[in-house]
């Protein structure tokens, strides 16, 4: 056989259909991969207290795959949940060149969500405002968030999820460290600026890569996050591929520094706004501080 005929038979073979075990293997995984899923976003709203009964909540849909993600466990979650809340799926059409307003809409009504798709070009503003070269994301960003809680404020929703996950968590955290001097990341529960609205982070549990998975599995019709043209900021893409490297040379760190981040001890940090430290003086031993009886003679 001739290396071409074989290179064919190779690229046939990889092409084909999965066998029925390999397709029952893979249902296997990825229903597993779904419980995981419901488990860790379940623990993180219990562990936070992020969705109480009656709640109205607003789930943030940017067409990427951590927000299918996410909206598709809370779906789950809410139908198996001893507590009744409503979910309403909002995307914020940026007017971004390219940008298929069709796929979200109908991806929704086949899911039987109720949504809303609010337009608003804020492209067109960062574009005019930002000189070209620079990072357009923060000002994006803030425009977007804006457009997002007067939606939250007209639908009347009580609480706003967002679809950062752990290892948004991690590199924000890194960001504020080595660029910011600051120990500060995402929390996974916070009011916004002007006290009006809640904002909780469902999937601070969750690790990006079985989001990916799950998105791949689950065949999520993803938007391209592109569109914009925007070059993704050269630090965050740093302390990325920083703890992407550690996660492969010391399994388990970055796991380590996660747990950490709930297990602050503020008395053994150096902020003189969490601590007087001019309070601070050692106790004196009991036997000074009681005044010694008299003795009788
Ligand atoms: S990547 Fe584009 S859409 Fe996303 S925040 Fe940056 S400028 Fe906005």
């Amino acid at each position: 056989m001739t290396q071409a005929a074989v290179d064919h038979a190779a690229s046939t073979l990889a092409r084909r259909a999965p066998s029925a075990r390999e397709a029952q293997r893979a249902d296997f995984e990825a229903n597993k991969l779904k419980k995981r899923l419901r488990r860790l976003v379940g623990q993180a709203i219990a562990d936070f207290s992020m969705i109480e009964a009656g709640d109205r909540v607003m789930v943030c849909l940017s067409g990427g795959k951590d927000s299918y993600g996410m909206l598709d466990v809370l779906l789950s979650l809410q139908h198996r949940a001893p507590l009744s809340f409503e979910l309403i799926a909002v995307n914020l059409d940026q007017k971004q060149p390219g940008f298929p307003a069709d796929v979200l809409p109908r991806y929704l009504a086949s899911r039987g969500v109720p949504f809303r798709i609010e337009e608003q070009d804020t492209y067109s503003v960062v574009k005019r405002v930002i000189p070209e070269g620079r990072t357009m994301c923060s000002l994006c960003s803030r425009l977007r968030r804006g457009a997002l809680y007067r939606v939250a404020g007209e639908i009347g929703a009580t609480k706003i999820a967002l679809g950062h996950h752990r290892d948004d968590i991690l590199a924000t955290f890194f960001l504020n460290l080595f660029f910011g001097a600051k120990l500060k990341t995402m929390p996974p529960k916070l009011v916004s600026d002007d006290g009006k609205h809640v904002v909780i982070r469902p999937l601070a549990y969750v690790r990006e890569r079985d989001l990916a998975r799950y998105a791949e599995a689950m065949a999520f019709p993803i938007i391209p996050c592109n569109l914009c043209g925007a070059q993704e900021n050269l630090q965050r893409k740093q302390v990325t591929a920083m703890l992407r490297e550690w996660e492969k040379q010391y399994p388990g760190r970055v796991e380590t520094i996660f747990n950490a981040l709930g297990n602050v001890v503020t008395t053994h940090l150096l902020d003189r706004t969490l601590r007087d430290f001019a309070a601070i003086h050692a106790t004196p031993p009991p036997s000074l501080e009681d005044p010694v009886a008299p003795t009788r003679l």
